[in-house]
């Protein structure tokens, strides 16, 4: 039996769809943001004590760490943050007496949100994330470290003051900041919005991040970073 014609015409038209879902699937490729020599992947806080299990365990927190390691090996430079206090820190609700966890207080540079003990320097809850597998990170930077002063942000402590880490990004010529760990509406949001604020492009990798959410704190961070103009992505728009 030959060919009919309706068969001819069904087998071009595959071959056309075919065509078309390879040039789709690679101008989606193609779109993907690449990644080069200026881009920098800041991987925030991913210690034990934001894990499950520990003092201020972050839900989910340590499902991070498999996409982080995956990010990891997509940039050429990747620095971590380290929360790093001293005991009886000012940002501990147990400093302060009457005062209980995810309670506020006012300190000489605003409203502190206070938290249980975490991440004292030198414990084993401060150290990073046994599973987290970044040998090639060129630089730990450790925030917090000041008995009066918290730290969020990888760029400045909570009065604003500089950490240095913006003059070691533009010193090193990094231009675009990707930030992504622990925790989305705390740490990861004020680092990424300061990487605004100091000049640099900056998104936030939402897969690769989770957040406390206490009073409604992801929503209003994720409203302030798109206002800041950080984007929002997902590890897999990254090529
Ligand atoms: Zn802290």
């Amino acid at each position: 039996m030959t060919d009919t014609g309706l068969d001819f015409t069904r087998r071009a038209a595959l071959g056309m769809l075919s065509g078309a879902f390879a040039a789709a699937a690679a101008r989606a490729e193609q779109a993907k943001m690449q990644i080069g020599e200026t881009d920098v992947l800041i991987v925030v806080d991913v210690q034990n004590d934001f894990l499950p299990g520990g003092s201020l365990a972050v839900p989910k927190g340590d499902e991070v760490i498999a996409p982080i390691n995956a990010l990891a090996q997509k940039f050429a430079h990747v620095i971590l943050t380290q929360d790093w206090h001293t005991p009886r820190h000012a940002s501990f609700a147990s400093t302060h007496s009457g005062k209980k966890p995810f309670e506020t207080t006012a300190l000489r540079y605003g409203t502190q949100v206070l938290w249980p003990d975490h991440c004292v320097q030198g414990s084993r809850g401060a150290a990073l994330a046994d599973a987290l597998d970044i040998a090639k990170a060129e630089l730990i930077i450790r925030k917090g470290y000041r008995a009066d002063t918290d730290s969020y942000s990888a760029f400045n402590e909570a009065d604003r003051r500089p950490t240095g880490l913006a003059g070691y990004l533009k010193e090193r010529g990094f231009k675009r900041v990707f930030c992504a760990g622990l925790a989305t509406d705390f740490c990861v949001a004020w680092t990424a919005q300061d990487a605004r604020g100091a000049g640099f492009d900056a998104a936030v990798i939402e897969d690769a991040s989770r957040g406390i959410d206490t009073q409604g704190s992801l929503a209003a961070a994720w409203e302030a970073m798109a206002k800041a103009g950080v984007q929002r992505i997902n590890s897999a728009a990254i090529a």
